[in-house]
């Protein structure tokens, strides 16, 4: 019998052997000590291995049905830690609208070790199998992407890479393996900003990485301990707390957030909502494919940058801050925060413009967060009404 998802994050960390504690020991050693010359013990250095942070990369392997997990200092450890099993010479084709710490270190990064990039709309995978070169090693996916809530059918694009003797990434930090399971689609590597919905409490920052075959997983092993971007025990045990809560926590917000996403549309100062949970979104149908959820982020336009300030400086209950994915709904203006890393005009094209707002949906009462967007909305309405009048 196989346990579901929820029952797996409450225990596949599991108990301490030697004392039966609930809770994974934390482990503050960077050292350990061996018992022979000839032979060391499971463990020997905390880079190469932690046993709390072993035990929440066991975790994270089981609850994505990979091979091996890897824990990471950041979500963008991670996600160029995986970008080194490429080399010199390598192409790799990425999702246009990846997040902006992505494009940052694919953009100005990357290229300094001999590795080229394109950009592709990875919602037309037309234009992603013309984009392949013979040296394209990785295509890379964010799905739903972020601000905009694109969608990308997993399980194509992992067929059209295998068929160019490609490699597909996929960042599933939006969906979490609650809802979206790469490995099963076909991807080979999934990434995680373990800072957002897995650790659940903005208290961390954190990455980790699941390979599905071994061979893979033993090269990401020797980067993650020749690279050394590693997690410490600490983080790695609020993060392993942090999943146990995950199915609670992520089921709550997302059912706040199809509500909110709801109100939104039916708004008039709302000129625009990104949510993959309306029949209307034109990824809906792979997104109930492929996911069983459609998360607790979407984002919204208003008009222009004068609606947004004031829509800002109205909202009593959200924290304005960059990050996503916590007990606290957070607001968060994309143009200067997650994508201020992106030039303007690649900003407008994906259409992050100054209107834009992504929201993150916590675990607060939804009439409250419902009150507040709607007594916020109001401001907008009658003072930007004012500003066309005068
Ligand atoms: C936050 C985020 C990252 C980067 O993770 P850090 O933990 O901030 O380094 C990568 N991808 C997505 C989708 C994110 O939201």
């Amino acid at each position: 019998m196989t346990d579901r998802l929820e029952t797996k994050f409450i225990h596949s960390a599991g108990v301490d052997a030697q004392t039966g504690a609930v809770n994974v020991p934390i482990y503050l050693s960077s050292t350990f000590h061996q018992e022979s010359i000839d032979e060391f013990g499971p463990y020997d250095y905390s880079r190469s291995g932690n046993p709390t942070r072993r035990a929440l990369e066991e975790t994270i392997a089981k609850l994505e049905n990979g091979t091996r997990g890897f824990a990471f200092a950041s979500g963008m450890a991670a996600i160029s830690s995986a970008f080194m099993l490429l080399e010199s010479g390598d192409h790799v084709l990425v999702s246009e609208d990846v997040y902006g710490g992505t494009y940052r270190f694919i953009t100005e990064v990357l290229g300094k070790f001999g590795i080229d990039h394109s950009f592709v709309n990875m919602t037309d995978l037309d234009e992603v199998a013309r984009a392949f070169r013979p040296n394209t090693k990785v295509i890379y996916i964010e799905t739903p992407s972020n601000p905009v809530m694109n969608i990308t059918d997993i399980e194509i694009a992992a067929k059209l890479a295998k068929a160019n003797g490609c490699l597909t990434f996929v960042d599933n930090t939006f969906m979490t393996p609650l809802y979206q399971n790469p490995l099963d689609l076909g991807a080979d590597l999934l990434l995680h900003s373990a800072t957002k919905f897995l650790s659940g409490h903005s208290d961390i920052v954190a990455g980790l990485a699941v390979t599905k075959d071994a061979a893979l997983g033993d090269r990401l092993g020797f980067i993650q301990n020749s690279f050394g971007s590693v997690l410490g025990a600490q983080d790695s045990y609020l993060l392993i707390q942090g999943i146990k809560t995950l199915g609670a926590r992520l089921k709550q917000s997302s059912e706040s957030a199809q509500k909110i996403a709801k109100f939104l549309h039916h708004h008039p100062v709302v000129e625009e909502v990104y949510y993959p949970g309306f029949s209307f979104h034109p990824g809906n149908p792979i997104q109930q494919r492929q996911a069983s959820g459609y998360g607790a982020v979407l984002s919204l336009r208003l008009p222009d940058k004068n609606a947004a300030r004031i829509f800002k400086d109205a909202l009593r209950i959200p924290v304005f801050a960059v990050s996503l994915g916590a007990v606290e709904t957070i607001l968060s203006y994309p143009a200067t925060m997650s994508h201020a890393a992106m030039p303007e005009d690649e900003r407008k094209k994906r259409g992050i413009t100054d209107g834009l707002f992504r929201f993150s949906v916590g675990l607060e009462h939804i009439d409250d967060l419902l009150e507040d967007l709607e007594q916020a909305l109001e401001k907008v309405r009658v003072k930007s009404k004012l500003s066309i009048a005068n």
